[in-house]
């Protein structure tokens, strides 16, 4: 496994989806550290539905 330099940004080890806890499929773009299923329930609330 390698390490992303992008950790660096947030070296909090908060590497694990804010819903449900796991660290697959995590998304970071845009900060939310959600994985991808809890994501697209969350877009909807937060107006990401353009993201499928
Ligand atoms: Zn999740």
């Amino acid at each position: 496994m390698k390490l992303p330099e992008e950790q660096r940004k947030k070296g909090r080890g908060l590497r694990k989806c804010r819903v449900c806890g796991t660290s697959r499929g995590l998304i970071r773009s845009y900060d939310l550290f959600i994985c991808r299923r809890c994501f697209r329930e969350v877009a909807r609330d937060v107006g990401f539905e353009k993201y499928q």
